[in-house]
């Protein structure tokens, strides 16, 4: 695929940074509703979205059994995901998913962090990573 403004869930759980992921583990994300492939997460009070892409009829018929098979596998689906906090909004986030075409929705300007996230390294904030985690948990497959 051709597609190169995407992210894959384990890509934002393994890259995101050793104090995110740390702080992301101590934090309890609750799912509270779904709704037009959008799932959301309660986590700490701030509400995350996490919106996967149906495949298209297209690519489904393009693939094999077992492409489509691993394409189902949550860890391998690419998806867009947002959270209203501050750090995600000014420390890197929310430019990082704007960039790199993960984007659920935009809470800035999306002025570049070149102060607090220079190296474009904070792909994602702690509540995030908590509720990634859990959804990653909840739905290890979605057709
Ligand atoms: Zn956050």
């Amino acid at each position: 695929m051709t597609d190169k403004t995407a992210a894959t869930v384990n890509y934002l759980l393994d890259n995101a940074p050793q104090a995110i992921k740390q702080r992301g583990r101590g934090l309890v994300a609750n799912f509270l509703r779904y709704h037009n492939n959008r799932w959301v997460y309660d986590v700490g009070g701030y509400i995350v979205r996490i919106k996967v892409p149906k495949i298209s009829v297209i690519t489904q018929r393009q693939l094999t059994d077992r492409q489509l098979d691993r394409l189902k596998k949550i860890k391998n689906r690419d998806l867009m995901v947002s959270c209203p906090c501050k750090f995600w909004r000014w420390n890197g986030p929310d430019f990082n998913a704007d960039q790199d075409g993960y984007s659920e929705r935009s809470f800035s300007n999306l002025s570049e962090p070149v102060e607090r996230d220079p190296q474009h390294e904070n792909l994602i904030c702690k509540h995030v990573y908590a509720a990634l985690k859990q959804f990653s948990e909840d739905y290890p497959r979605i057709e």
